[in-house]
């Protein structure tokens, strides 16, 4: 690794981007490419078997020896499966490396052990994964060498997507034809339009040695038991605070392997909980994004290996301190550059603006529980709403210039004035002054406007990011749809245009919010204005299939609707799966580890106890009334511990997907948290050289 890197030379030297395409691919090939990457359609195969030939020898120089097609199934996560270039061995002894067309365009995985959520019977195992051309390939370099990953969609035998990246280009094509026509209406004529995103990922890292002593983390990805250490974030001194050198260390090696893929890593910071960070890349194209977004997860926990730590992704690591999310930057950019959530110095007066605007808050407010589904996992539900992320509700946060706008045109119906930024002065002489926004930010809020651009903040820290944009294109291209229907067929544009705005913007204000929605009154208030309160990921799963949703996904091609009941399926199947495997891992260490070691320390303050009195004193107050209380503890855990094994192994008599799911959400879960709640005390009452794993202390702040 190099001791400093030259930035401009190291960007990109891994990927097959548009420079490496032009100075490898005949200038036909690399126009009739460009063409399909810009406008869709398909290769033939003799331009394919060109590409892939030039493309393998490209990865070559780099080293590579084995190609794979690089996809993204239902579990969240990327799947691989790779083939070295060798082709048969000649009479000679060697070989010729191949690598054709149909190779690079076309893979078939034996996909039978993917979730499908029934979409497919282990019988019918065929599977088909397709090169994304829109997102480059690259060759990633690792303890494996060095493998030529091609971006890919995977699909069964029927056509129907098994994956993450499917629908997310469904939804992108539907969002494009959906805005170009809306574009028409304005006079503005362009050839695609595209959402882009930046997703900002949260982390944790930790000491391996110690991660390897937690069967929790191990198993589970979080802790399961462990008593609050003296200090957690309350001094709010880890945020932003300086990076100390070994993390410095490993965000300089994530960088650079980051950037070698041409993933922009841009920031990075220490973030509100102890022994949490930040890494945010550049936006970028939303399929580009989600992986990207990937590519950073896995080299997170990749290089934190060779750093001797462990990169913990999930959302909820540790209780009593801030869980990692992933904000999820989202804007809608045109071909010649436009951002077409850019509101401009004066929004009041820019029209288009505002329908834009009001075509988003309408969909958000329409599709609430579906964005908030989409942001579902095991993990976010220990998350959101817990005064540290965004509540389950969905609501928009505009900011004050925007609310006031929205306000005019809703009382008014026209709106004449913007309020304007203005000049922030510090009171020093010598400091510049600043321009302010016109907009404060709001940390609480779902969903934010943020200048030009909204972000939403629900997502969870290991989750994909493509579930969310999914919804987000698809929802804002049936509002942009419904606009265009209205409007196409008005005799006075303007005056059905500004009828347009103003109609959205009063029927769904309901979802705009721009105070604390961390409080309980805004949970009040918003029952009140009858917004959905979808706390759970389980109560949250049904928003697959209710059938404004299916008819929604079917009219822009994005999900059939068995689709849509196989993903609900797959995650039923993912909560009650993930949720059981914790409470065995409770039940595992409760048994094996800490009821034995209390037991022992039990013994040894009997012993001490008797020691003491033989030696002849009788003042053995301090170690009886300790004794009593570990021994109280020690029973509370034993019956708990015994109530979760009952629970769950109640829970082998349950069938149904969602039942079970349901059971594990309501019966099982508050068995665990009912085991913790001694065990935490234990932890506080005994001997820590008897505590037979590392503590929260010892992980979160001696990394
Ligand atoms: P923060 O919200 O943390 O203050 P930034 O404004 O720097 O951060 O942006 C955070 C993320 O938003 C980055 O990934 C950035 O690239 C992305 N971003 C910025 N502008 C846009 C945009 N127009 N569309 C989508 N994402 C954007
Ligand atoms: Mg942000």
């Amino acid at each position: 690794m190099a001791e400093f890197i030259k930035l401009n030379e190291v960007f990109g030297e891994n990927v097959f981007n548009d420079a490496a395409m032009q100075q490898r691919l005949p200038k036909k090939i690399y126009m009739k490419l460009r063409e399909i990457i810009e406008s869709g359609g398909e290769l033939d195969s003799e331009t394919a078997d060109v590409i892939a030939h030039e493309m393998k020898e490209w990865a070559m120089e780099k080293g590579a020896t084995h190609y794979t097609h690089w996809f993204q199934p239902l579990t969240g996560f990327t799947a691989e499966k790779h083939d070295s270039f060798l082709g048969t061995p000649l009479e000679s002894g060697k070989a010729l490396m191949s690598f054709s067309g149909k190779e690079l365009v076309k893979g078939e995985p034996d996909a039978s052990s993917f979730p499908s959520g029934g979409l497919r019977a282990t019988f019918e195992a065929r599977g088909y994964t397709a090169w994304d051309c829109t997102s480059p390939a690259f060759v990633r370099q690792d303890a494996a060498g060095a493998t030529l990953c091609i971006p890919t969609a995977f699909c069964s035998y029927n056509g129907e997507a098994l994956d993450e990246k499917t629908p997310l280009l469904r939804s992108m094509q539907a969002l494009n034809t959906q805005t170009i026509r809306l574009l028409a209406l304005f006079g503005k004529h362009v050839r695609k339009v595209t959402p882009n995103v930046g997703a900002e990922q949260e982390y944790f890292i930790v000491n391996a040695e110690k991660f390897k002593k937690r069967k929790d983390l191990i198993y589970t990805g979080r802790t399961l038991f462990g008593a609050m250490p003296p200090k957690g974030q309350d001094l709010n001194d880890h945020y932003f605070g300086t990076i100390r050198q070994k993390i410095a260390g490993f965000m300089k090696d994530v960088n650079y392997e980051l950037w070698r893929m041409g993933v922009p890593a841009k920031t990075q910071h220490n973030e509100t909980a102890p022994a949490q960070h930040e890494l945010a890349p550049i936006f970028t194209k939303a399929n580009v994004a989600v992986d990207h977004n990937q590519l950073i997860m896995q080299t997170l926990k990749r290089v934190a290996s060779a750093h001797g730590f462990k990169c913990i992704l999930h959302e909820k690591p540790f209780a009593g301190v801030n869980g990692s999310g992933k904000h999820n930057n989202w804007s809608l950019t045109t071909d010649d550059g436009t951002n077409l959530l850019d509101p401009g110095r004066t929004p009041h007066d820019n029209i288009q603006f505002l329908l834009i605007l009001s075509c988003v808050i309408k969909a958000v407010d329409m599709h609430a529980g579906l964005l908030r589904e989409s942001a579902a996992n095991p993990g976010n539900d220990l998350r959101l709403g817990a005064d540290e992320a965004p509540p389950a509700i969905i609501s928009v946060f505009l900011g004050e210039q925007l609310e006031d706008v929205v306000e005019q045109l809703v009382s008014t119906g026209t709106a004449t004035r913007s309020i304007k930024g203005g000049v922030l002065s510090t009171g020093v002489s010598g400091l510049p002054e600043l321009n302010k926004d016109a907009t404060d930010r709001n940390r609480t809020s779902p969903f934010a406007f943020t200048g030009n651009k909204f972000e939403f903040r629900m997502v969870g820290s290991q989750d994909s990011v493509a579930g969310a944009n999914i919804v987000l294109n698809t929802i804002v291209a049936e509002a942009f749809c419904e606009a265009c229907e209205v409007l196409e067929k008005a005799e006075d544009f303007n005056a059905a245009l500004h009828e347009l705005i103003r109609e959205n913007f009063s029927n769904h204000r309901r979802v705009i919010f721009n105070g604390n929605g961390y409080s309980q009154e805004w949970r009040e208030e918003a029952a009140l204005r009858g917004l959905p309160n979808l706390p759970t990921m389980v109560s949250a799963i049904p928003e697959l299939t209710r059938k404004e949703n299916v008819e929604m996904f079917g009219r822009f091609g994005v999900f059939t609707e068995n689709e849509l009941k196989s993903r609900a399926a797959v995650k039923y199947d993912v909560f009650a799966k993930t949720r059981s495997i914790e409470a065995k891992v409770m039940i595992n260490m409760a048994r094996k580890q800490i009821i034995p070691a209390v037991i022992r320390y039990t013994s040894t303050l009997a012993e001490d106890i008797n020691q003491l009195k033989a030696a002849g004193f009788d003042d053995v107050d301090v170690q009886k009334t300790l004794l009593t209380q570990i021994n109280q503890g020690l029973k509370e855990s034993f019956d708990a511990l015994v109530a979760l094994e009952e629970k769950d192994n109640a829970a082998s008599a349950v069938t149904d997907g969602r039942e079970l799911a349901e059971y594990y959400s309501t019966a099982v879960v508050p068995a665990m948290n009912a085991l913790r709640t001694p065990i935490d005390r234990l932890e506080m009452l005994v001997d820590k050289a008897v505590w037979p794993m590392p503590s929260y202390g010892d992980l979160m702040f001696e990394v």
